[in-house]
């Protein structure tokens, strides 16, 4: 075994002031318990406006096992990510909130999964203490409507509290889009992948930042980002409207002969039915060719390599 191996903690903070020291003193507890570790801790101020930089850079003045990275506006918690996982140089990467709602407590766990050949070892909240049976609910439903919707598969209440080895991380920064939903990007690369469950204490201080349309942002960005289902559903909605038109047509012309019209509403429900139904379904073929377009346009790398020998 290799003496001392780097672990990157990248750790997205938007106003985090309070929260900082408290996170750096836990992470730095659990790693000196941790043998043959080496940790390095980036934090990834997301343009927060408390002086959550200020803090960062104090630590790093006595702690030269911390930096900081400081996004010049808020670009929201999966650019973030993105970005510490670009900075990180550890051999395994952890990422997690730096609120304490990730417990650090959970990281031995994190590693003995790796250990035990896992390339990425995502973790599920099982209950939140401080939420809400609504907002619960949400995080549930929101899940269920992403997978329904799209092509990739999403374990309900998927947290961003994950380790990946850097093979799996150098594998996620090859994907470059912009939109990006890193559950659902997690579970498209494959790997060894595996989840354990953990309870979500609430807030070490501050509130939240996610709003209902934030999520539902998110929750759009899950969807077309894996799937052209929305697209296609308006191809299949234009062929049945196309055939409830042919049936009101005809009803239109049995009317015309045996019922009473005023003259010229015959052919001009039949016109306009006809050409909704064309047009919606000309609308959906459409859709294809988009969606085929915006498939290609994200230029993903086709697969990956596990190992070569
Ligand atoms: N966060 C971020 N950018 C944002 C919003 C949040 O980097 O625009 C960070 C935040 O500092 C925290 C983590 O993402 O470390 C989770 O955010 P929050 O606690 O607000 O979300 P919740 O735990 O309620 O899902
Ligand atoms: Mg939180």
């Amino acid at each position: 075994m290799a003496d001392a191996v780097k672990l990157s903690f990248v750790l997205p903070c938007y106003n985090e002031a309070d929260n900082i020291d408290y996170i750096h003193r836990e992470l730095v507890k659990v790693c000196g318990s941790l043998k043959e570790i080496t940790p390095e801790l980036l934090f990834i101020d997301d343009g927060s406006a408390d002086g959550t930089f200020e803090r960062i850079r104090k630590i790093t003045e006595t702690d030269d096992r911390v930096k900081g990275i400081a996004f010049s506006k808020n670009f929201g918690k999966t650019l973030a990510i993105y970005a510490g996982l670009r900075e990180s140089r550890g051999d395994f990467v952890i990422t997690m909130d730096s609120d304490g709602q990730h417990p650090p407590s959970l990281i031995p766990e994190l590693i003995e999964k790796q250990r035990e050949g896992f390339e990425i070892v995502n973790t599920r909240r099982e209950q939140n203490k401080g939420v809400g049976f609504l907002s619960r609910m949400r995080s549930r439903t929101f899940y269920r409507f992403i997978n329904f919707l799209s092509d990739v598969k999403v374990e309900p209440l998927a947290s961003d509290y994950r380790l990946m080895t850097r093979k799996a991380v150098d594998a996620f920064l090859t994907l470059e889009e912009r939109d990006r939903y890193t559950n659902g990007l997690i579970s498209w690369m494959g790997f060894r992948q595996t989840s354990i469950p953990f309870t979500a204490p609430r807030r070490h201080a501050g509130r939240t930042s996610f709003s209902g349309r934030m999520l539902l942002r998110l929750g759009l960005d899950g969807i077309t980002s894996f799937s052209a289902k929305p697209l296609r559903i308006s191809f299949t909605l234009g062929l049945i409207i196309l055939v409830f038109d042919f049936a009101y047509g005809i009803y239109a012309i049995l009317n015309f002969f045996f019922g009473t019209t005023i003259p010229g509403w015959t052919s001009m429900m039949f016109t306009i039915l006809f050409l909704g139904g064309v047009q919606l379904v000309s609308i959906g073929i459409i859709g294809e060719y988009i969606a085929r377009l915006f498939n290609e346009s994200k230029r993903r790398p086709h697969y990956f390599i596990q190992d070569r020998c």
